[in-house]
């Protein structure tokens, strides 16, 4: 019997995968939104702010006609990564995830808006290489173990210090500090007011000029 033109093994079905070119571009899509679109990716220490600054920055922007998105560490754990657990490989895997996920929705023409832990360099370098250039912009949430283990907005530091928390960030497993985020605030400094109007003029110069 004459053997089929291609033989394809389930595991190798990959390398056939191609990229289907779509008539309608990431430019035409931001354009038709009449913004640029971009992803401001909030990384920092459990309790530094990231949900509470994310939230009012996403406020600011649709008080200014902005389409936005909002991907919270916390809520995307109830969905498209309740399957990962806290180790390293599937904080890894939930990173690249929610990385793919942002890059969808910036060629959808969003402003996507991120908040992750997001702990180690690599993984945020990855979500990065996503984006083209200028894209990207990675706040790091500078706020000591101290302040955040104070503010315990969620009581997890107190669960983690019981050991009824395994692999906690800051307590036992590392938080891996950005070399050169975008934009650094100090959340002990200032308040959230103050720290969104940095925010907007450090990501979006052209709309709001300091
Ligand atoms: P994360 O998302 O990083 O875990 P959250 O935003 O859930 O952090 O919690 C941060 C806590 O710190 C909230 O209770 C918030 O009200 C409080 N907080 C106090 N000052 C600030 C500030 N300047 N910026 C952000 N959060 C602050």
């Amino acid at each position: 019997m004459a053997n089929p033109p291609f033989e394809i093994k389930p595991n190798q079905s990959a390398s056939f995968v191609v990229w289907n070119h779509t008539s309608v571009t990431p430019e035409v899509r931001a354009q038709s939104l009449g913004q640029q679109p971009r992803c401001i990716w909030f990384t920092g220490l459990s309790g530094s702010g990231k949900s509470t600054l994310a939230n009012a920055l996403e406020v600011a922007l649709q008080r200014a006609g902005i389409h936005t998105m909002l991907l919270d560490g916390d809520n995307v754990r109830h969905g498209l990564c309740k399957d990962l657990g806290m180790t390293a490989e599937d904080r890894n895997e939930n990173i690249r995830r929610v990385g793919e996920t942002a890059r969808l929705m910036v060629d959808a023409g969003l402003v996507v808006i991120a908040a992750f832990i997001s702990p180690f360099r690599e993984e945020r370098a990855r979500a990065r290489e996503l984006f083209g250039p200028g894209q990207f912009f990675e706040v790091y949430l500078q706020t000591s173990l101290a302040v955040c283990e104070a503010r315990d907005p969620k009581g997890l530091y107190r669960m983690a210090r019981s050991g009824k928390i395994a692999d906690f960030t800051g307590i036992d497993s590392p938080y891996e500090v950005p070399d050169s985020p975008e934009v650094l605030l100090d959340t002990a400094a200032h308040d959230v007011d103050t720290l969104v109007m940095q925010l907007l003029s450090r990501a979006f110069p052209e709309r709001w000029p300091s």
